[in-house]
This record gives C-alpha cells, sequence and structure tokens, in this order.
C-alpha cells in the first residue's frame, strides 16, 4: 500500500499509534519493572532522516514511561564499518536532542557471549557446521513454493560440529570454506527459516576488536542475542524484519535466553531524496556531493548544516506518525515543518539575491534617513531595528518588469509600488547595458508616505524589499535546492539509475546584498530574508564579519503544482 502525506493531511501529534499503545498495555499490566528500548545503527555510514523517526520512536516510547533506551552498535559486519562513522552517529543523536547516559553498547562486545550461544545451540543439535557457501547453498534453499533440500552435512554429529566450529573461530580454514547454520525447517514457507547462516568464516579486521575474530555472526543471529543481552522489552525495527520474526523469535527460544518483543513499523520514504546507505555513500564517494554533510543530503549531518532545526526534526517525526503502511512522506511535509517553526523564530531581514539598482531621482542626494523595521511581527518581543535609506537602493532585478502585464504587483514605469518599511514610489523608467540588460531603475518617491501608507488612503497594491546601495554588506548564499529532480529517483519509475535524476541546479552560489546589521550574523543563526526564504549561517564556513548563508528553503515550496511545478 502507498499514501502520500501532504503536509495539509497530516495531523499533528497522533495520538499514541500502535506502538505506543502496545507499551501502554504492557506497562499497565506491570509485565515489566521498567520499559527498555534500544536504537541499533550499523556503524557503516551516517544516520539519515529515516533513522531520525527510530529515533524518536524509541528514546521517545523510553521517555515517556520513565524507562531507558540503548544507542547500541551493531557492529558485526567489520569490512564496512568504521571509527568516524560511530563518532558522526554519537554526535547525531545528541544534536537530535537524545541522551543514551551510561547505555552505550557494541555488539562487537557480545561477541565472546555469542560464541557460547552457538555452541549451545550445536550442543542441543540446534546447529551445524556446513561446507556449503552461500552461493552452493541457494540451490538447497528453494523457492516458498517448494521444500527445499537438505544440505548433505546437516546430520554431523554434535561433536563434529564442535570441533569444526572451533577450528572455524581458531583460523584453520580459508574464508566461506565453512557457515554454521541453523537446524530448523527446509520445508518452511519462510526462507529465513530454512536453516539459515549463524557464522561466517570473514578475516576482516574490526575496528574495536582488531584481528581477534575471523568468523563473525550474520545480522538475525546477533541482533536478538544482543537485545536480549540488555534485556530490551520492546524490540522496534522496520518492516523488513517482520519475516525475520519468526526466526528472532526461533534462536531466542532454542537458546533458552531472555526474550525480548520484536515489533515492526514502516520505514520512512522521503519523495525527491534516496535514503539507502549505500546510495548515499556512493554520492559521496564519487564527489557528487561535497560529504556526508554536504546541505543538500538528507543526512542529520547535512540537514543540521543546510540550517535544520533538531525539533523541526522531531515535530516532522511525531507529525508522519508510526505506522505498519509503507509509504512515501513528501518532502514538502519536512520543508513545511521547518517554515512553521522558523516562521514563529528567525528574525526577519532585507537582503536582495539579484541585485539592480534602483535610484530615487527626487531624493535629496545628501539624504539620509533611518527607516524602523519589525523583526518579527509572529513575535511582539523580538522588537524593531533601523535600517538606512537612501536615493540608491538595490532591489530584486525580478521586481521590476520593463513591460507588465497588468497583474504585475512590482515595478514597471507609470505603477506605485511600496519599499519595505520605507516610502510609495513610482516608477519612471530604467537604463540597460548595451546587451539590453537592466542595471538602472529610475522611480520618484511620494515624501508624504513615510513608513509605507499614503495619507490620502491610495491603494498601492506591491510591497518590495530593498536594501540601501551605499551601505549594503554582501555575503555568498548558497542557495540549495531539492538533490534530485523527480519524486522517486531510485524506484526505476523514471527509469536509468537514481544518479541520472540528480537535479543540475541543486546548488547555485550568489554574492547577495543585504541590510548592514547582518555584517554581525554570527555562525548557526537563522534568519527569514524577506520574500526569500529561510536562511543559515554556515556554521562551518563563516567568518566573524563574513557570514556565509545557506538557503534552507525557499518561502514557498517552488516544486509544488500551486506554484507552477519544476519539472
Ligand atoms: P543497512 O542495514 O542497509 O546498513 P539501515 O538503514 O537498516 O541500513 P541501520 O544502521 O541498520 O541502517 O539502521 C538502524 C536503525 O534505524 C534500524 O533499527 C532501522 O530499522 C532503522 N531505520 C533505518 N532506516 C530507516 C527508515 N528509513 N525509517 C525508519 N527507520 C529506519
Ligand atoms: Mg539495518
Amino acid at each position: 500500500m502507498t499514501s502520500t502525506e501532504k503536509p495539509e493531511a497530516a495531523g499533528d501529534l497522533p495520538a499514541g499509534d500502535f506502538i505506543r499503545q502496545i507499551v501502554a498495555a504492557d506497562c499497565q499490566s506491570g509485565k515489566h519493572p521498567e520499559i527498555r528500548t534500544r536504537f541499533p545503527p550499523e556503524p557503516n555510514g551516517y544516520l539519515h532522516i529515516g533513522h531520525a523517526k527510530s529515533i524518536c520512536l524509541n528514546f521517545g516510547v523510553a521517555a515517556e514511561t520513565g524507562g531507558r533506551c540503548h544507542l547500541r552498535f551493531d557492529d558485526t559486519n567489520p569490512e564496512r564499518e568504521s571509527e568516524e562513522y560511530v563518532r558522526a552517529i554519537k554526535d547525531d543523536v545528541r544534536w537530535l536532542g537524545f541522551d543514551w547516559g551510561d547505555h552505550l553498547y557494541y555488539a562487537s562486545d557480545y561477541f565472546e557471549r555469542m560464541y557460547q550461544c552457538a555452541t549451545k545451540l550445536i550442543r542441543d543439535g540446534n546447529a551445524y557446521v556446513c561446507d556449503l557457501t552461500p552461493e552452493q547453498f541457494k540451490p538447497y534453499r528453494g523457492v516458498p513454493t517448494r521444500p527445499g533440500k537438505e544440505s548433505p552435512h546437516r546430520h554431523r554429529g554434535m561433536e563434529e560440529n564442535l570441533d569444526l566450529f572451533q577450528r572455524m573461530r581458531d583460523g584453520e580454514f580459508p574464508d566461506g570454506a565453512y557457515v554454521l547454520r541453523a537446524k530448523i525447517d527446509m520445508a518452511s514457507p519462510n526462507l529465513h527459516l530454512r536453516d539459515p547462516a549463524l557464522y561466517r568464516i570473514k578475516r576482516a579486521h574490526h575496528h574495536r576488536t582488531g584481528d581477534r575474530w575471523c568468523i563473525y555472526p550474520t545480522y538475525d543471529f546477533a541482533h536478538g542475542l544482543e537485545d536480549s543481552f540488555e534485556g530490551i522489552t520492546h524490540s522496534l525495527c522496520t518492516l523488513e524484519f517482520e519475516v525475520h520474526r519468526p526466526l528472532y523469535d526461533w534462536l531466542l527460544d532454542a537458546m533458552e535466553v531472555y526474550h525480548p518483543r520484536q515489533i515492526e513499523f514502516s520505514r520512512l520514504n522521503l519523495s525527491y531524496t534516496v535514503m539507502s546507505k549505500r546510495k548515499l555513500l556512493q554520492l559521496v564517494e564519487e564527489d557528487r556531493v561535497t560529504g556526508w554533510d554536504d546541505p543538500r543530503m538528507p543526512t542529520l549531518a547535512g540537514l543540521r548544516r543546510r540550517g535544520y532545526t533538531p525539533a523541526s526534526i522531531r515535530h516532522f517525526c511525531r507529525r508522519i506518525g508510526v505506522t505498519k503502511f509503507d509509504g512515501i512522506t513528501d518532502m514538502a511535509l519536512l520543508e513545511h515543518t521547518l517554515r512553521d517553526e522558523l516562521n514563529r523564530t528567525a528574525p526577519r531581514v532585507m537582503a536582495v539575491l539579484d541585485p539592480v539598482k534602483l535610484v530615487i531621482d527626487n531624493y535629496p542626494e545628501e539624504q539620509q534617513e533611518s527607516m524602523t523595521a519589525i523583526n518579527n511581527p509572529e513575535d511582539p518581543d523580538a522588537g524593531t531595528r533601523a535600517i538606512p535609506f537612501a536615493r540608491e537602493l538595490y532591489i530584486e532585478r525580478d521586481d521590476f518588469m520593463e513591460a507588465a502585464p497588468s497583474k504585475f504587483r512590482r515595478l514597471t514605469p507609470g505603477r506605485e509600488v511600496r519599499l519595505r518599511y520605507a516610502y510609495i514610489v513610482e516608477c519612471t523608467g530604467c537604463e540597460k547595458d548595451a546587451d539590453g540588460l537592466v542595471h538602472t531603475v529610475h522611480c520618484r518617491y511620494d515624501p508624504a508616505t513615510r513608513g509605507g501608507t499614503a495619507p490620502d488612503g491610495r491603494k498601492v497594491r506591491g510591497t518590495i524589499h530593498w536594501v540601501p546601495a551605499s551601505e549594503a554588506v554582501t555575503a555568498p548564499v548558497r542557495l540549495y535546492d531539492r538533490l534530485f529532480k523527480c519524486p522517486n529517483p531510485d524506484d526505476g519509475s523514471e527509469g536509468g539509475s537514481f544518479l541520472d535524476h540528480l537535479n543540475p541546479h541543486s546548488l547555485e552560489t550568489v554574492t547577495a546584498y543585504m541590510e548592514p546589521g547582518l555584517r554581525n550574523a554570527a555562525a548557526g543563526d537563522r534568519y527569514q530574508f524577506e520574500r526569500r526564504g529561510y536562511f543559515f549561517v554556515d556554521p562551518l564556513d563563516s567568518r566573524p564579519g563574513t557570514p556565509v548563508f545557506n538557503r534552507i528553503v525557499p518561502l514557498r515550496d517552488p516544486w509544488s503544482a500551486k506554484e507552477g511545478g519544476r519539472r
């Protein structure tokens, strides 16, 4: 089933999703003295917005019930894992606003205990060492509609199995020579129960255990044990693990260890981006982006660098809720959530991104005034500020049109427009360069309209922003846009590879002219540039006195059909 959540359609706060209902019932019945959840990333990439959904759920459920949530690195796949990822994941979870306290765990710390559990399976006749490689085993496993075939090694004696398993560990055999398998049911309709692999020989250097191990447990074997060792009460995972649950349950029962309950929910998919770590890694490795924290990436590091607030991401996760239905959430909802917050909290300032000069011909050359601007009309406590006003200003190029249609509400010869917080002006014409490009617009002002209202009550339909030409500060502004130009870049529906759908205009850098106060914009500050969008002072590239701005989102969604679409 698919559904597309639109900003309008999404309720704000789902009343206790199905997982919270299960947890509440377990609290009420006294089944557990304390709720314990975990967020179990594999340190093989940076966290993305999909992980945020899982983090908010796991840490949220624990916090709401007075329980605890573990941060556990599921580091059982050494080839693709690293300390850099471990560090980044910790930073991102903290940034998102969650705290695991003393409860930081690593699957690799359990390797010895896991090994002992595997030997119990062997001793109880529930596991055997198999000579078949995964590829050779495939035809034995068969297809769901037909039973599989037993491995020729399925009935090896217990002593021989124990001996072979020990020798696998001791490094006597080459990689892939043997596999430890659970002995379950080769006729099960669930392929995961057809003697799944539990341990493989793999000489890979582990970022924490070094070369101590040359056998590594599979996800299915390791994950349930990790949950069990930590006394997790509710093991929350994404829907694709539903078919693994019978194996999760079988293994824990067979090993006779504490048995948490696995509950699955649907993963977050977001339009106009990709969420697979493999694809995100490819974007980084092929230099399609500047790194995992490129502001166009759906990673938490990228969203943070772009200017998203942790609160807006948490709020977004509450809005999408937790269900069992797979769907694609519209990127517009994430952007909308941020606008909602910054509309209330970000100071509004004037900045011109594509400047053209405006000369007020009847304004005295030596005159300068100070105009009073409201910092945020949504926030009465935000106060006001002064902006110098003079004869020469900069305005946006697209706020002038030489031959404009009747509904054009901005500057065109013969019509009036309001300069925000200043005067009503009437456009009188323009000057162009040799190529016909407008470089200066001329107008006359009405001195009786200071503050922007006409004493005779005449209507002026448009209001435009401006900055004083001589006192403006200039700063680089990076106009980020969506990384992909189609909603589903990686589901094949658009043809080609996901790389074919990268948006070639996802980053444009301009030099903007800004009101003088923005010289003091500090790294990490957020602003609304009036009529242009929400902007963030880049924390890495900005220096005191020379800020660099990232556009987080434009004020309105240029991708929505209502706004004319972009495709
Ligand atoms: P892979 O297993 O391919 O490396 P993964 O996205 O499953 O990638 P993990 O590090 O295993 O990455 O994920 C950690 C936790 O985050 C898991 O519990 C997983 O279910 C959850 N998670 C991952 N992606 C999403 C998503 N898009 N929406 C919700 N939860 C997610
Ligand atoms: Mg995973």
